[in-house]
């Protein structure tokens, strides 16, 4: 398949735009504009007033005006580098415009004195004088229509001005061809929102700051256009995800009845009813795209144990990948005493399996000897082979995007996929980054959870807290202490973490471990078995702590430079204490003095520990694209969406797109051959892959 004809002239050459050379095409880069198509969608982000005014005296200075004025006298530059000045007057006024760096000639020809021009630009005062520096405007009053009354505003960058983005507009709306409509004709109607062609065409022409706005008609109409592509491709992904497994993994509970038996606890309602799901998924013929997600502590590992157990009662094998090796064999801890009671084998694999012992695990894996495999990424390397896998099942995923999770997909076969997320995302995100999934949350935390108390305290009273640390330590209990990411740079953030271990080693003995990115993944994992055995009691450490780490005794919580983390971020450390039956402290440590901003953050953590209230928090401070980084969460960038403020709408698309997909599977139809262009239009080249193969 290839682009519609149709199309061509939004993806020609930047430089078939008036005014448009091969120079500027380049300087469009940093804007991300490279086809006339990416200027379509780049839109002003302010407008200002050119609505023209009889005098200058009508307004307050500074402020900018349009108004006609009379030539009267050109005086040029007196010394070299002063500025050439025009003395004219408009209705009631004399003023000054004011040019530096210009070329006397061009300034005659632009504004020959006697005669009339409209001017519009900043007026300012200077020494009590009114003058216009660089006017942004000079037209001849014959001209003066071409003006807008409310002139937009575009992002700018080197080498392209407002004058050059208005002209190539212009161009690229003069391309503009008639598409059908792919909107849902309902839809379009309730939201009264313009065609496509009349939407570009108005947000390109705003009539005031009201057309500006995420709610104006046809700039919601265009952003439902991107969260509706977008919601396209995830519903195709979910379908060609779920198509073609043709097997049925049906559970006799009888594995899982000796596991449940075995528990000290009852699940909670939220887990019953995630593993009710994930079985329901597994026995049916299409394959399960899930998502498990619930908020730190909300007990996933025991779901996914049991989603496990569900594929070897089916006769099959499971397995589960984890982000590092730490988190792997701390999942095999928690994960093996079920496996006993369960009487099924479990095994790990992680990239320092080697040799013989490696080669015997493949051997009894291919067998079907192992009934769970367990392992880092190492679990899905090519020469892995299983007997029979049917659940693979990723915990913390978060980090992966769609386009990731879709390989994976391939690489798990055709088996039920399963993938684990202590993020709490807001819900418009999660329909952005895991709209190709099912969701399973995890909304409810296991009973007896001692809330954990959070203070903030300035790092100027460092000493108190190691005072403090030295109390807890002496009655046994633990801490973990973290280092902030300095500079975003591996290296400069374990130099911290590795002063203050020495720091710390200095005023409370050897009772004090360190672990950090840097170290060798042995050291590592010995840093972290001798805290869980208790024989370090405070464990100085960067962020590779943040998911997953459970050690029940631990009930302190340093970070140090609190101000400068995520708080989404926080809120994942802070989860790695209250786990146990002691009462937890977290510390946030901040460098003073803290900014209102950063004191309005820190606030939210110490005032909630719900997972989801923080991350809408979050979002509603800092705007969907900073929430959890972009790249690092998966999300997709949007161009005229605006995830935030036009929430509701995603939603609404992945409603009509899944619903589109289950009456036009093939989008063959008239909608359906509209979508279609509508792809092409927004590059969603995943869903058309996915639109050839089936
Ligand atoms: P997470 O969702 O963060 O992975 P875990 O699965 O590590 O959470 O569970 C956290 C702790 O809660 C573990 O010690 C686990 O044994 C315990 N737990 C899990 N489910 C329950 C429950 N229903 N009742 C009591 N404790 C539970
Ligand atoms: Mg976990």
């Amino acid at each position: 398949m290839s682009r519609p004809e149709i199309l061509f002239p939004l993806f020609a050459g930047l430089d078939t735009l008036p005014g448009v050379g091969a120079r500027t095409a380049k300087n469009f880069a940093p804007l991300g504009v490279e086809r006339p198509r990416d200027l379509l969608f780049l839109l002003p982000h302010a407008g200002v007033d050119r609505s023209r005014r009889a005098s200058i005296r009508d307004v307050v200075p500074p402020c900018v005006v349009t108004v006609e004025v009379e030539v009267l006298a050109h005086f040029p530059p007196r010394r070299q580098a002063g500025p050439y000045r025009v003395t004219v007057r408009d209705k009631s006024l004399e003023f000054q415009l004011v040019f530096f760096h210009a070329r006397s000639d061009y300034l005659q020809g632009l504004l020959p004195t006697g005669q009339r021009r409209v001017v519009s630009g900043k007026v300012e005062l200077f020494d009590g004088v009114a003058q216009m520096v660089h006017p942004d405007h000079v037209l001849r009053p014959e001209e003066a229509g071409d003006l807008p009354a409310f002139e937009p505003v575009y992002p700018l960058t080197a080498g392209v001005t407002q004058k050059i983005i208005a002209r190539a507009a212009a161009g690229a709306l003069a391309r503009l061809p008639d598409l059908a409509e792919w909107i849902d004709a309902p839809l379009l109607a309730r939201e009264g929102w313009p065609g496509w062609k009349a939407a570009l065409t108005a947000v390109h022409a705003p009539q005031g700051p009201g057309d500006l706005a995420p709610t104006a008609p046809a700039r919601a109409r265009l952003a439902y256009d991107e969260l509706f592509a977008h919601q396209l491709t995830l519903a195709l992904a979910r379908k060609a995800a779920r198509r073609g497994k043709g097997r049925v993994s049906q559970g006799t509970g009888r594995l899982q009845a000796k596991v449940l038996e075995s528990l000290p606890y009852a699940l909670t309602g939220a887990q019953s009813r995630a593993v009710g799901e994930i079985a329901l998924d597994m026995q049916s013929p299409l394959r399960m795209s899930r998502l498990l997600q619930g908020d730190v502590g909300a007990g996933k590992t025991v779901v996914a144990m049991l989603a496990l157990l569900v594929a070897v009662e089916a006769g099959g094998q499971g397995v589960m990948m984890a982000p590092t090796e730490i988190l792997a064999r701390q999942h095999m801890e928690a994960l093996a005493p079920l496996a006993r009671a369960a009487g099924v084998r479990l095994e790990s694999l992680t990239g320092r399996d080697k040799g013989a012992e490696r080669a015997a695990k493949l051997a009894d894996l291919a067998a079907g000897r192992i009934d769970i495999l367990l392992g880092t990424h190492a679990v899905f390397q090519k020469d892995v082979v299983f007997h029979d896998l049917r659940l693979a099942v990723v915990d913390e995923q978060h980090r992966f995007g769609v386009a990731q999770r879709m390989e994976l997909g391939a690489k798990g076969r055709a088996a039920d996929v399963l993938v684990m997320t202590a993020t709490p995302i807001p819900r418009s995100l999660a329909l952005a980054s895991y709209g190709d999934m099912d969701v399973s949350v995890l909304d409810e935390k296991p009973p007896g959870r001692k809330p954990i108390r959070t203070v903030l305290v300035s790092d100027q009273r460092i000493d108190e807290v190691v005072g403090h640390l030295a109390h807890a330590v002496a009655e046994g209990r633990q801490a973990y202490w973290v280092c902030p990411l300095v500079e975003d740079s591996e290296l400069v953030d374990h130099a911290s973490a590795e002063a203050r271990f020495a720091m710390l080693r200095a005023a409370l003995g050897d009772r004090v471990g360190l672990v950090h990115g840097q170290m060798p993944p042995a050291e590592k994992d010995e840093a972290m078995a001798r805290f869980v055995a208790g024989e370090t009691q405070v464990l100085v450490a960067t962020t590779v702590i943040e998911v997953g780490v459970n050690v029940p005794n631990a009930s302190i919580m340093v970070i140090e430079r609190a101000e400068i983390f995520g708080l989404a971020q926080l809120h994942q450390l802070r989860g790695r204490v209250g786990r146990g039956a002691a009462e937890s402290t977290c510390l946030l440590l901040y460098g003073a003095p803290l900014s209102e901003a950063a004191e309005r953050r820190l606030k939210v953590i110490r005032d909630t520990e719900d997972g989801f209230r923080i991350a809408e928090e979050d979002l509603a401070m800092r705007g969907a694209g900073d929430l959890i980084g972009t790249a690092q969460s998966g999300l997709p960038r949007f161009r005229m969406a605006d995830l935030e403020r036009q929430a509701g709408l995603m939603a609404i698309a992945q409603t009509d797109a899944r619903r589109l997909l289950a009456d036009d599977p093939d989008l063959t139809g008239a909608r359906g051959r509209a979508a279609r262009v509508l792809l092409w239009l927004l590059d969603q080249d995943r869903a058309i892959k996915l639109l050839s193969v089936g």
